[in-house]
């Protein structure tokens, strides 16, 4: 059995997708989600199945029966909730005998100084303890975090940030979950880690050439100082500790912090990366 939590968000759902693309049979992949309601799609294809609530331990180790892999995708929301539920996740797959633990990571997680990193060291920490043989997929930055609302960044011609001309390695939400689907239908050693990066970085200003480019609409790209792209992005509704982490991605990511290119991604999946064009595309066709 391969078990996937988080099989109902973004990513997880197009793991599951590559899983089944890869001929691995429908009944042998476990969806592990915190609604079971929300999965039913899921459960039509002929997938298990099984409700794994974060916040609800007991239901953890009974979702991981027989998992012989568990793709854990970390969790959405504040490190205050995270890191209890993360550690939660990792005695449950212990206590089901997990075969294989493979964790969705962040890039260079032990010297990443995005905040966001935190939740990831801890959880990297909670599974070298545990014992559980384990896979670190740590991933980039998806493409996606940038193209999601491109249309109204169009319609403005404007993409605010305060990432200055630092340059992001990022590869689409696709590139990772298909990644990911590789490692869990492959004979992956336990300890090995993955630094998954996209095949090329792009700074805000290329960013906003690309869309100018791809839209036919001129866009520029105007750089903040972080409390002012703070208060736009609270303004357009993120939540506060979102606000907070993306406004000091920016900040990191002006420094360098996420400009690193590997080729492990690229390797993992035997083709490029989806370059940044064609997720600017996709977006714009809305
Ligand atoms: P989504 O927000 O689409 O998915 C988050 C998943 O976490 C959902 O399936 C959600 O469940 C699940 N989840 C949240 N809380 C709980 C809980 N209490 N119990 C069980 N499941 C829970 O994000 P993505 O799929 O795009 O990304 C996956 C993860 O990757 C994120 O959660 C985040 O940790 C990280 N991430 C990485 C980014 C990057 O650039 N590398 C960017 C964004 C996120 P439900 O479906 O019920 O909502």
């Amino acid at each position: 059995m391969i078990v996937v939590t988080g099989a109902t968000g973004q990513l997880g759902r197009l793991v599951v997708d590559h899983l089944l693309r890869r001929g691995v049979p429908a009944g042998e992949v476990v969806a592990a989600v915190r609604a079971p309601e929300r999965a039913a799609g899921l459960a039509a294809r002929g997938v298990v199945v099984r409700e794994a609530d974060y916040d609800r331990p007991d239901t953890l180790a009974p979702a991981f029966a027989g998992a012989d892999k568990l793709l854990f995708v970390s969790s959405s929301g504040p490190d205050d909730l995270r890191v209890p539920q993360h550690r939660a996740v990792v005695e449950a797959a212990q206590a089901a005998g997990a075969g294989l633990v493979a964790y969705t990571s962040i890039v260079n997680a032990g010297a990443n100084p995005l905040s966001l990193a935190r939740v990831h060291r801890a959880t990297e920490k909670f599974l070298a303890a545990s014992g559980l043989p384990t896979v670190l997929v740590r991933n980039n930055w998806y493409t996606e975090n940038r193209t999601a609302g491109l249309a109204a960044a169009v319609e403005h011609g404007a993409i605010a940030g305060s990432a200055g001309a630092g340059r992001i390695a990022s590869a689409s939400r696709a590139d990772f979950a298909e990644a990911a689907a590789v490692v869990l239908t492959s004979d992956v050693a336990a300890g090995a880690v993955y630094e998954l990066t996209g095949d090329t970085a792009w700074s805000l200003p290329e960013f906003a050439a690309e869309v100018s480019a791809a839209s036919g609409r001129e866009v520029a790209y105007t750089d903040l100082p972080p409390e002012r792209y703070a208060d736009l992005l609270a303004g357009a509704g993120v939540p506060g500790f979102m606000v907070e982490a993306l406004v000091d991605a920016d900040v990191r990511t002006a420094e360098g912090a996420l400009a690193h290119v590997t080729t492990d991604l690229s390797d993992l999946l035997g083709r490029p990366t989806t370059p940044l064009a064609e997720t600017v595309a996709e977006a714009l066709k809305g």
